[in-house]
């Protein structure tokens, strides 16, 4: 065999045992789009569903706001498409001006490419997802290091499902409502303990309820989902959440999806990582694409006095806050997507 021959008979063989090989040897794509911490210089445009996916053209939150905190910033996961920045501009302004809360505290968004992350979520891989936490903004505002280490609390009773009414109080209701009735927000995730009271506190003004629909974790925070945008293509929507308001069917959440196992069920198995051949090819562009510069003005915003000394890298972050982040149930519990569809 000629020289040229042996290489091309190594190249095949090797490009033949890369295709026979199962997908679960690939990199996990949470680790390819994990170490990404510059936005892809595209347009901005969401690419697949949210939970299988990535986002072009990230836009960075602004760690302060005139009515907001970004949170763990070192976790660097404050990127979204244009319009989710617009809109927790827009809810903590507008919050704000109808003295629901001073400000809030704006938790995970999506990393600087989207994609599945190493920790804590299933989707927020398209920029269209945001968590704010169930805690109003203190004053005076939180310094950078104090955000990474201030405590999640939960706003349920203590090893109940109950809301606790120590804590809550109809501001936290009317902050749902108002993020809920935007017309951006295609749905907002709340634990179904809090779902239980905003229906039995929302007298007949309730049509907003349908939006918000239940689900593991998300008593320390609750998470807003946008539409799919103009110009983002290949992202995938959501079907719509319908008209009810969901109160009638809490039942099986009580009864049964957070209750323990019972003896004998079978063990909830997590899934395996996704890999770049489940997400959509333009997933693979935007993973490769040159990085947009640091310092551009992307969104406009007031920032506060700066303190440094935190290194803004993912892997800085301590990780022993579990909860806050993790919407996830015991892994021992039977995990449903969604509640049952009425
Ligand atoms: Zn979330």
């Amino acid at each position: 065999m000629k020289p040229v021959s042996i290489v091309r008979a190594a190249l095949a063989a090797a490009g033949l045992l890369a295709t026979a090989l199962p997908a679960f040897a690939e990199p996990p794509a949470k680790e390819l789009f994990g170490a990404q911490h510059t936005a892809a210089a595209m347009p901005s445009q969401s690419v697949g569903f949210y939970s299988r996916g990535c986002l072009a053209g990230g836009v960075q939150l602004p760690e302060d706001g005139p009515n907001w905190q970004a949170m763990r910033l070192s976790r660097d996961r404050r990127y979204g498409h244009p319009q989710l920045v617009a809109f927790l501009e827009r809810l903590s302004r507008e919050a704000a001006e109808r003295r629901i809360w001073p400000g809030l505290l704006v938790g995970d968004m999506s990393m600087a490419r989207g994609g599945p992350m190493p920790s804590g979520h299933a989707s927020h891989q398209i920029g269209l997802d945001a968590d704010i936490w169930f805690q109003p903004m203190p004053n005076p505002r939180l310094t950078r290091e104090a955000r990474e280490t201030f405590p999640f609390r939960s706003v349920l009773r203590e090893g109940t499902f109950e809301v606790d009414d120590r804590i809550w109080n109809d501001r936290y209701r009317d902050l749902i409502k108002l993020a809920a009735e935007d017309p951006q927000v295609q749905r907002v995730f709340v634990h179904p303990g809090v779902k239980k009271k905003l229906c039995e506190t929302s007298g007949r003004d309730r049509a907003y309820l349908n939006k918000v629909r239940p689900i593991y974790g998300h008593n320390e925070h609750f998470h807003v989902r946008l539409y799919c945008q103009p110009g983002s293509v290949g992202c995938e929507d959501q079907p719509s959440t319908g008209t009810g308001d969901g109160c009638g069917d809490l039942g099986w959440w009580f009864n049964v999806a957070l209750q323990p196992p019972k003896p004998g069920a079978k063990p909830f198995k997590p899934k395996p990582p996704l890999t770049m051949a489940a997400l959509p090819k333009a997933c693979r562009t935007v993973l490769a694409a040159a990085g947009r510069g640091a310092g551009e003005p992307m969104v406009a915003a007031a920032p506060p006095a700066r303190e440094t000394g935190v290194p803004a890298t993912a892997s800085s972050y301590s990780g022993a806050t579990p909860g806050g982040f993790a919407p996830m149930p015991r892994a021992d519990v039977p995990l449903p997507r969604e509640r049952p569809l009425r």
